[in-house]
């Protein structure tokens, strides 16, 4: 009997539901090939969840991505739900589901093909073939240390918060690093600020114990957060696998992200816990949502990522191969599309790159 993933689908808000519809669509076309099956559980997120229950991402929600093998969440929030603030807001959803899925390693790659190089805002020669994978800690660091406060009046009101890592947080997610390290080409570039940080000089002094220890065959170098964020931009060919931490990590994705010209193409994970979140990186773009525009290769990037998870590396590697292949025959959505292209819609993008994966399969 062929293998049945249990998959929780959160398609969310604006161009959520649609670029699932398309990622949802390629998946059951491979899965078919390749011989495995998938069961899904829809479910409300983010503003969807705030209009039919009152909660961006109740309680239930939670338990069924907890009983899933994998969670595909599309993007939440919207002008709708602008003005509501604290836990009602869709965003503190988000947060609330990564965290109960104890997900404590962002995994962001950024791939620039030659054919996307000319959308990139560097210079094509500079980005042509990148290939990175950024691994943050997403649940330490100064977003949740504590102290955190504040107090006074006037000049002297001041507030404060805590960068605080443990050696056991710092393994855990140094061994997700080396780990993809050794699944693409060897090499780890770990970020921090450890001529200043004391809580860098720990994070430096563990990664260095750990490689010594058990990942000696991986290439490993430390590089001040200054110095990375620079470096991204004269020469971002240099990194394979960047770890770092949840603050340094969010402000050097982001800026990785802009290399290949749009949000549209990049896919993340959220893993270290019992079941992983798959999600693009782009947020529930209001302004184009419901008319066809939506570019769905990050969303459905972000499925390959999670056949790799589960184990379906041939099929992961078919998508991607169909995704490739639909960009190298010019085919883009209007995030993308520059004179000399073919303008596509969300739909026929969804429809080309199944077509085109199932036949790498
Ligand atoms: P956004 O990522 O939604 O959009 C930024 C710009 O990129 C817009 O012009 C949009 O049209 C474009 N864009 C984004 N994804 C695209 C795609 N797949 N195809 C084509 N164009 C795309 O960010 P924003 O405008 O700052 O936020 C809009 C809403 O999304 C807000 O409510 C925000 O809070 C929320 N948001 C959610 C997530 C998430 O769910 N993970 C992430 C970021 C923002």
């Amino acid at each position: 009997m062929s293998k049945t993933y249990k998959i929780t689908l959160l398609p969310g808000d604006g161009i959520g539901p649609e670029v699932v519809a398309e990622a949802v669509k390629v998946l059951d076309a491979v899965a078919g090939k390749a011989g495995f099956a998938l069961e899904y559980d829809t479910r409300n997120a983010g503003g969807a969840a705030i209009d039919a229950h009152n909660d961006p991402m109740p309680d239930a929600v939670v338990d069924a991505c907890k009983a899933a093998d994998a969670v595909l969440l599309g993007a939440v929030g919207g002008p709708k739900w602008d003005h509501l603030t604290g836990r009602l807001r869709p965003e503190s959803g988000l947060l609330k589901i990564r965290k109960e899925l104890g997900a404590f390693a962002n995994l962001r790659p950024v791939s620039v093909p030659a054919s996307l190089a000319e959308n990139s805002p560097l210079r094509p020669e500079k980005v042509a073939g990148l290939d990175l994978l950024t691994v943050r800690e997403l649940t330490g660091g100064i977003y949740f240390g504590q102290p955190v406060g504040e107090e006074g009046e006037g000049d002297d009101r001041k507030a404060w918060n805590t960068m605080v890592y443990s050696v056991g947080e710092i393994k855990r997610v140094a061994r997700v690093a080396f780990e993809w390290a050794r699944k693409r080409r060897n090499k780890v570039t770990s970020v921090d600020k450890a001529n200043v940080l004391a809580v860098s000089r720990l994070w430096r002094d563990t990664v260095k114990a750990l490689h010594q220890a058990e990942y000696a065959d991986v290439e490993l170098d430390h590089m001040y957060i200054d110095n990375a964020a620079m470096q991204m931009v004269i020469n971002p060919r240099q990194f394979d696998v960047i770890l770092t931490g949840n603050i340094f990590g969010d402000i050097l994705s982001d800026a990785s992200a802009t290399l290949g010209g749009s949000l549209g193409l990049l896919p993340s994970a959220s893993v270290g816990g019992p079941v992983g979140l798959f999600e693009p990186v782009h947020g529930s773009a209001p302004d184009i949502a419901g008319q066809g525009k939506a570019n769905p290769l990050a969303m459905i990037l972000s499925v390959a990522m999670m056949l790799d998870a589960l184990g379906e590396e041939a099929a992961a590697a078919a998508i991607r191969t169909g995704v490739d292949q639909v960009l190298d025959a010019g085919y883009r959505s209007g995030d993308l599309w520059r004179e000399g292209n073919k303008l596509a819609s969300t739909t026929q993008l969804g429809n080309l790159v199944r077509d085109a994966a199932v036949a790498a399969l």
